[in-house]
Order: structure tokens, then sequence, then C-alpha cells
């Protein structure tokens, strides 16, 4: 059930920033953030994740919180991926509402007012929805695409279409995303599986700040993906029984055409090819079904394992707050 949330002034914003070598569009991306928070009304703050950049984004931080205390920042230890990065940057910001936004200025700061405004309607997720994907190369659109779709009919979760990681979340689903561990994160699917009333509101993707490309590498987005598809569903696994089941059937099959002719036409020797076929066909499926399992051993063993989800290197304006920033636990999984 939705409720209002009372006034605003009293209520407090966090904005968390994932980053990732943006040295060069830091001070803009802040520029147009500071007046749109200010005319929120609301005290703000904004932590900046960075993700292991090696350039000079951590002086550029450093810089910006010593002008504005307001200004936040965390350094994870090495590059620990986006998702990771945003994991970190939740269970640091002490806001009532949590904005997550990428600091390459493709989440224009003036969507935010309107993210406010849908929680003051008592919208607990309020995501943004991009109005379209112009600014994406052809073969991502189409990866995207194909992605989407797979996702929902294997997973049966669905996801708002064009909505990303730009988003408000109210403190109970900031809550609800700190108190899971996994490693092999699919955000998206995470803020869709915790329910609570959502909402979209549209906003154009301009083209990177810098005209620079995305920060993600192919091989990054396709182990992405196949994360986004395990970690929400085992149809990949179930489905080789079927595939079992149905060959087996096959055979069967043959087996009683290659009896019956057998029978009428007595034994003929050739047959070599379709035995071969068959043969490759078999270890095929076989080496298939046993990589699908792979995939999911693979990330059992990564959550047995219980590393924590990230490594802070450093913190710049965190300690002066006290324990409000720690209320969320810093390394969710670091007790197992
Ligand atoms: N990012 C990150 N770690 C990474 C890759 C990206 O923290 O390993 C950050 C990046 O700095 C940016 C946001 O995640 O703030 C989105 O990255 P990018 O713009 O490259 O992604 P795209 O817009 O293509 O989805
Ligand atoms: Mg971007």
């Amino acid at each position: 059930m939705r409720a209002a949330k009372g006034p605003a002034s009293l209520k407090t914003l966090s904005v968390v920033i994932p980053v990732f070598n943006e040295e060069r569009g830091l001070d803009a991306l802040f520029g147009k953030l500071k007046p749109v928070l200010d005319a929120t009304g609301m005290s703000w703050d904004v932590t900046f994740v960075d993700d292991g950049s090696k350039d000079a984004s951590c002086q550029v931080m450093r810089r910006l919180n010593a002008s504005d205390n307001r200004i936040k920042a965390v350094f994870l230890s090495r590059n620990f991926g986006k998702e990771i990065a945003v994991a970190a940057g939740l269970s640091y910001a002490t806001g009532d509402a949590v904005v997550i936004m990428d600091a390459d200025l493709q989440h224009p700061p003036e969507t935010i007012p309107l993210f406010l405004a849908k929680w003051r309607d008592g919208f607990d997720i309020v995501y943004g929805q991009r109005d379209d994907r112009a600014s994406d190369s052809p073969f991502r659109r189409l990866f995207s695409r194909g992605f989407y779709k797979t996702f929902e009919s294997m997973s049966g979760t669905s996801l708002p279409d064009g909505a990303g990681d730009f988003r408000l979340l109210d403190r109970k689903a900031v809550d609800a995303m700190n108190s899971f561990s996994e490693r092999s994160r699919f955000n998206k699917g995470l803020y869709a599986w915790i329910g609570f009333s959502s909402t979209g509101v549209d906003y154009h993707v301009p083209p990177r700040f810098d005209g620079g490309t995305s920060r993600w590498r192919p091989r990054q987005l396709w182990h992405f993906a196949l994360d986004g598809i395990v970690s929400f569903s085992t149809v990949p696994l179930r489905i080789w029984s079927y595939m079992g089941l149905l060959v087996s059937m096959g055979a069967f099959g043959y087996l009683l055409v290659f009896l019956t002719r057998t029978i009428i036409f007595g034994n003929e020797v050739p047959g070599f090819p379709s035995l071969l076929v068959s043969v490759m066909f078999f270890g095929g499926i076989q080496l298939i079904s046993l990589g699908v399992i792979g995939e999911y051993m693979g990330r059992i063993y990564d959550e047995v394992k219980g590393r924590p989800l990230f490594i802070v290197a450093d913190e710049v304006g965190i300690a002066a707050q006290g324990q409000a920033g720690k209320q969320a636990p810093r390394l969710p999984t670091s007790a197992a």
C-alpha cells in the first residue's frame, strides 16, 4: 500500500554514483547536480563509489569532497564492476530516499525532481525509463533486446521497458537491496524481485558527455547477461532433462525403423555417415549440458566461498557522519 511521505524538507536524499575512469566528467556532473539538489529543499549528500579507476577520478573526488563536505567518496580496492559498485554505494547511503545515477551525464540530473514527486506520491521505487536507445550502438541494441526477451521468458520476472539503474529507492527498498549478499549480481532483476510499489519516469539519454564509449567491455556485458539469466532462472538447467528425453525417444524411434528395415531388407553394412552424425550430435548435446551445469556450479562455488562483495581501500567524508553511515553492513557477507 502506498502512503504519502510527509514534508520533504524533513527527509534526506542521498545520491549514489558509481565511477570508473570518469575524470573528465565529474566536475561537470557535480556542477549540474548541485543546483538540482539544492532546489529540492531536502538535506542531501552525494556518495561517489570509485570502482578502481586508473585515471585521476580519485583526485577529482577528493577535491570535490574538500570543497563541499556533502560529497563523500568510497574507493574500492580494484574494479569490481558496476553492479557491485552500486551495491557498495547503497550500503553507504543514509538518505530516506536514494537516487542511483551514472557519472557520465547520461542520466540527466533534471529528472531527479520528477523522481521525488513520484516518491512523495507514495511510490517506493521510481525508475527512469529511457525514451530511446539511440545513443547505443546497433549491435548493443540488438543484444539488449534479445537478452531482455530471453530473461523475461525464462525467469518469469518482467522488467519495465527501458528501465535501467537510474532510479530512486525509498529507504525500505535500499534496506532490502542491502540484505542481498549474492555476488553474481543483476541489480535490475533484484529491483523487480524485492517488489514494492514502483513507477516510471521518462527521460532522454544524451550521448556520453565526453563523446567516449561505454565503460562496459563486450566481455563484461556478456557475463552480465549470463549472470542475469542464471541468477534468476533455473530453466537452462531443467531444459536438459527434456532434451535428453526427446533425444532418447528419437533414438528409440530410429531403432524401430532400423529393426524393421533389417527384418524386411536384410542387413546393410552402409550407415557409417549416420553413425558419425549421431555420435557428434550426442557428444555436442552432452558438452552443452555439462557447460550449463558448469555455469551454475561456478556460481555456487563463488557464493559458497562467502567472500566479501567488495573491499574498500579508502573513504573520504564518511567518518564525519559518525555511526549513521554504518546502519547497513559494509561487507554484507564477511561474517560467513
Ligand atoms: N562503471 C563502473 N564500473 C565499471 C563500469 C562502469 O562503476 O566497471 C560506471 C561508470 O563510471 C558509469 C556507469 O557505471 O558511471 C555506467 O557506465 P557506462 O556509461 O560505461 O555504461 P552504459 O552507459 O554504457 O550502460
Ligand atoms: Mg553511460
